[in-house]
C-alpha cells in the first residue's frame, strides 16, 4: 500500500467555537489512530488547512468523510502526492490555532500576512505546514 499525503483547504460554515473544534479533534484523533492516519490541522481567519498522511485507501476514506461534514464548505484539494515518509508521524492530528505568530509565516509563503489557504500553491502549503510543525515542536 502506498503512503500518500493530501492537503486541502476549507472555510468554516455557521457558528464555530472552541467546542466545535474540540469535537472535531476528538473524533479525528480517534479515527485517525485506527486508520493509521497522521497529520496536522490549522485553523485561522475562518479557514482550515489540513494535511492527511497515510495509505491511499485510508486517506481517501477519511477525506470523503471530511467532505460530507457540514461544519465547513468550499473544500479544495491543494496538494496530493505519493510520499516516501511521513512528516507528522508523531501526531494522530496535530493542531495549530490562529495566533499572531502566524503572520510572518503567512508572509513567507503567501502574498500577505493574512492567512488564506486558497492562495497557497501545493508545495508552499506543504512547506508552510512543516514550518508550523517545527514551531509546535520548539514550544
Ligand atoms: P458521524 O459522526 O456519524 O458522522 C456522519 C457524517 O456527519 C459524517 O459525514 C460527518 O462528516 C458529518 N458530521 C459529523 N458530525 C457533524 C457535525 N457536528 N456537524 C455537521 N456534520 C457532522 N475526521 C477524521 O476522522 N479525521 C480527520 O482528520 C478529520 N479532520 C477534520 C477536519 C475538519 C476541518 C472537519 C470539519 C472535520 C474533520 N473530521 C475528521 C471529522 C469528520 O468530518 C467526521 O465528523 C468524523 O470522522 C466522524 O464521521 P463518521 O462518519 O465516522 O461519524
Amino acid at each position: 500500500m502506498y503512503l500518500t499525503r493530501l492537503i486541502y483547504a476549507s472555510s468554516v460554515t455557521g457558528i464555530f467555537n472552541e467546542s466545535s473544534l474540540e469535537d472535531i479533534l476528538k473524533k479525528a484523533r480517534l479515527h485517525n489512530a485506527k486508520q493509521g492516519i497522521t497529520g496536522m490541522l490549522c485553523f485561522s481567519n475562518n479557514y482550515f488547512i489540513q494535511c492527511l498522511e497515510g495509505s491511499r485507501e485510508s486517506v481517501n476514506e477519511t477525506y470523503n468523510k471530511i467532505l460530507k461534514d457540514t461544519r465547513h464548505s468550499n473544500i479544495v484539494i491543494i496538494d496530493y502526492s505519493e510520499i516516501c515518509s511521513r512528516e507528522f508521524s508523531s501526531w494522530d492530528m496535530a493542531y495549530v490555532p490562529a495566533t499572531k505568530n502566524m503572520e510572518p509565516i503567512n508572509l513567507k509563503f503567501t502574498t500577505s500576512t493574512e492567512f488564506n489557504p486558497y492562495n497557497i500553491s501545493g508545495s508552499a502549503a506543504f512547506l508552510m505546514l512543516l514550518e508550523l510543525r517545527n514551531n509546535l515542536i520548539s514550544v
